[in-house]
């Protein structure tokens, strides 16, 4: 047991991503059943959708669970109501100001966790009264930070600042990988990547293809100047690259991107026009798999890496 296990009540420290389009109840309940803490990614729920994963989540796990918001949200107070209404355990909140929503949830008993790119928004996180602090680095899909800090700089950063427990997140889809940022301090890891190629994701089976066959090289972190983002060099990314070289103003980025792109590309399937949010590590994922799988591959190479590092550490 480690501080994170103990604070959520949870048997291992793998968090599943609450990534929009991807994380259905399906996916939540099946991390929370083989011992993980599974995640509903709220940020492309309408309200009732929400209600719905919620309360079909509830029916299928015992276990702890939680639900992602991204404090942008439109509707943010619905969401808010819905998470005290159904006692879901666990919130972790992103893209936005911890202060404003913490105080409610946590007196709602609610734990809650806020995402951050930065020591510095780790240290306004915990001085926002929050339980733990996921660290996102530079590797990692979707919307990202934008200094770029990558994960192996970022952990150890966040680990000396702050005393709440530390998740690490971006670049992490492997037993090795996860022994490596616990080597650094972090008490915990959130997976996002290798869980959008699994069976219970509500991920378009087109993107989870492109996911399964992408190689190094072939994700970039661009749009900086709206919502900084990775995703895969589509047809989409050369039309943003194009529009970049022709000296586009944030309003004509904007207007590019237009609205719904993420659901067209992730959840609709449509490889050449839609976002296709992904991190680095899609490189290393080959197969679709069920979340049970994917959790006991990683543990077995986390265990496995850990003992061959412990036989072949030498006197320097
Ligand atoms: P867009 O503005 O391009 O599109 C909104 C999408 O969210 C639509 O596809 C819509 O579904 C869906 N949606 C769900 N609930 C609502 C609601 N109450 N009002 C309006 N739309 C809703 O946003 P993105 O696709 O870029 O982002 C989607 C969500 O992801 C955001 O609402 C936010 O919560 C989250 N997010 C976005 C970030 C960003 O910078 N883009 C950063 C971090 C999180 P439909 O097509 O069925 O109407």
């Amino acid at each position: 047991m480690n501080r994170i296990t103990k604070l959520f009540g949870i048997e291992k420290p793998i968090i599943q991503a609450g990534m929009i389009w991807c994380s259905p109840w399906q996916l939540a309940a099946a991390v929370s059943n083989n011992g993980g803490l599974g995640v509903i990614g709220a940020g492309s729920m309408y309200p009732e959708t929400l209600e719905e994963h919620v309360d079909k989540c509830l029916k299928a796990t015992s276990k702890p669970f939680a639900v992602n918001l991204p404090l942008l949200y439109p509707d943010i107070e619905k969401h808010i109501e819905t998470v005290i209404k159904y006692k879901v355990p666990i919130v972790i909140t992103s893209a936005g100001n911890p202060k404003v929503w913490t105080p409610k949830l946590k007196a709602s008993g609610i734990k809650v966790v806020h995402v951050v790119s930065s020591a510095k928004f780790a240290l306004k996180s915990e001085a926002a009264g929050v339980d733990a602090i996921v660290a996102e680095g530079f590797e990692a899909g979707g919307h990202n930070g934008r200094e770029e800090t990558t994960t192996l700089a970022l952990i150890q950063d966040v680990v000396d600042n702050v005393n709440v427990p530390v998740i690490a997140a971006g670049g992490i889809a492997t037993g090795k990988a996860m022994l490596a940022v616990m080597s650094l301090g972090a008490d915990a890891v959130q997976i996002g990547s290798r869980f959008v190629a699994s069976e219970e994701s509500s991920a378009h089976e087109n993107f989870k293809k492109v996911v399964v066959e992408s190689g190094e090289g072939q994700t970039s972190l661009t749009l900086k100047e709206i919502t900084p983002v990775r995703l895969i060099k589509n047809n989409f990314y050369n039309q943003v690259q194009h529009a970049y070289q022709n000296d586009a103003s944030v309003e004509d980025l904007k207007y590019l991107l237009g609205r719904g792109r993420a659901k067209k590309g992730m959840f609709e399937g449509d490889l050449m026009e839609g976002e296709l949010e992904i991190g680095q590590v899609a490189t290393y994922i080959k197969n679709i798999k069920p979340a049970a799988e994917i959790m006991e591959e990683i543990l077995g190479e986390f265990h496995t890496s850990r003992r061959q590092l412990s036989s072949t550490i030498y006197d320097f």
